[in-house]
């Protein structure tokens, strides 16, 4: 479909226009021909559509030093248990539980990292610190604030049987599962593993993720700003967005507005596991990235997606590997990524969670839609008491990144509302715990 421009411009600007559509014919003719699957998706195809299409990496053995926020490839059993000795948790005295209450010799002292090498005689105590093994004669600790020292003897109260120790695997046993498959290794699950000796697990691979930026009037942040230059933002904000994940971002460049760099940019970021693109997925007479998709060899899936920011949303496959082209505009790239990239480089790593957690919010203020196409809000949610309240980011266009500070929720207004009153009760993506 070649645009056509309204009627009462310059000279100059018509020539320009004419020659603009020479180039659009040119490069439709290289297009794919019109596909029913690249029609305008409901956000829950586009999901699903892309869903099916994603496959777990393989599997492979990471030190537990580099294994933070990988996730697990099998379900990590216990190789031992642990505690694996019963040890005393208070600083007190170790004692034969059917002696007390009464006034006992104090035969020795045993620490952390020591034992006792002689037996306990009957009627005898010992004084013993945390974490040190209970010696083996004796099953019960009074800490030493109910202790009365008396030169070497010591008076003890009744205290419960088994009081103030730590019994072999009261925390986890042998054989138990530690870590279910699919689980993010976060600061817990890493401390129990390496309390458990287990120093390498075997994780799904972390997605190695390509970012291709387009347009001719992008740089990078520390170039000075030409008169009609910007920043490539994107290159900054998704490969933070990627790691939050566990994937691996590579930042393959800046490709002009010309479809062949661009499909040569493509097809060289083809050995990643999943390749992103940023603009140029528009209707406009510089949006090459249909075109030099398909001279890559990626097979469109989706194109266009009825929400709001994000519409110019894209997705493809070239064998194995999928390919994602977010629209230009970072908080539309922000939200499709947060929409379909997120749960793929989740499902890629065989995570048991894909998705965010949901959750309604009343939603402050009213707003007024369109029907066909469901809207993101960008948007603080706050509890109060039971409820969550969102606070939309009053400005929502969909290059305003100052509304992506701040924001921890995307509240969704579905795509048949048009008319939404304040204090209304929707449907949130949480982008954080609340
Ligand atoms: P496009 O989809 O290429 O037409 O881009 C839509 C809008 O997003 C334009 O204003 C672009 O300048 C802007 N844009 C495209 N890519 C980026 C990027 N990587 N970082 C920031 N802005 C971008
Ligand atoms: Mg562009």
């Amino acid at each position: 479909m070649v645009a056509v421009f309204a009627g009462s411009v310059g000279q100059q600007l018509a020539h320009t226009q004419i020659s603009n559509r020479r180039r659009m014919v040119e490069s439709v003719a290289d297009r794919p021909s019109c596909d029913t699957k690249l029609l305008m998706h409901s956000v829950e195809d586009a999901a699903s559509a892309v869903a099916s299409r994603i496959a777990k990496l393989a599997t492979e053995n990471v030190p537990l030093r580099d294994a933070h926020g990988r996730f697990t490839a099998v379900d990590v059993t216990a190789p031992r248990s642990v505690p694996s000795f019963d040890n005393s948790a208070m600083d007190g005295y170790a004692v034969r539980w059917a002696d007390l209450p009464g006034t006992f010799q104090v035969v020795a002292t045993v620490g952390a990292g020591q034992i006792m090498t002689v037996p306990v005689p009957p009627r005898a105590v010992v004084r013993i610190l945390t974490g040190a093994p209970m010696p083996a004669e004796l099953d019960t600790v009074v800490i030493q604030e109910d202790a009365e020292v008396e030169g070497d003897h010591v008076k003890l109260p009744e205290e419960k049987q088994g009081e103030n120790t730590r019994k072999v695997g009261e925390d986890i046993m042998e054989g138990e599962i530690a870590v279910a498959a699919g689980s993010r290794l976060g600061p817990g699950e890493l401390g129990l593993l390496a309390s458990l000796g287990v120093s390498e697990v075997p994780c799904v691979r972390a997605p190695r993720v390509a970012i291709i930026a387009t347009g001719d009037e992008l740089v990078d942040v520390s170039t000075p700003l030409g008169p009609s230059q910007i920043v490539d933002s994107s290159a900054h904000m998704l490969p933070a967005m990627i790691r939050e994940l566990g994937g691996i971002p590579t930042y393959v460049g800046i490709a002009k507005d010309d479809p062949i760099t661009m499909a040569a940019l493509i097809a060289s970021a083809l050995d990643h596991d999943c390749v992103i693109t940023t603009g140029g997925v528009s209707v406009g007479d510089r949006d090459h990235v249909r075109a030099a998709l398909a001279s890559a060899g990626v097979e469109l899936e989706l194109w266009k997606v009825a929400m709001k920011p994000g519409k110019p949303f894209s997705f493809g496959m070239n064998g194995r590997v999928p390919l994602f082209g977010l629209p230009g505009n970072p908080v539309s790239a922000f939200v499709a990524f947060e929409l379909f990239v997120r749960p793929a480089l989740l499902t890629m790593q065989g995570a048991t969670k894909t998705q965010r957690p949901r959750a309604p919010v009343s939603l402050v203020r009213g707003y007024r839609k369109s029907v066909g196409r469901t809207h993101f809000i960008r948007a603080r949610v706050e509890r109060h008491g039971e409820h969550l309240v969102a606070h939309p980011h009053p400005k929502q266009g969909s290059a305003i990144l100052s509304s992506l500070v701040g924001t921890n929720a995307l509240v969704e207004l579905p795509a048949e509302a048009s008319e939404i009153s304040p204090n209304s009760h929707m449907q949130a993506i949480l982008l954080e715990a609340m």
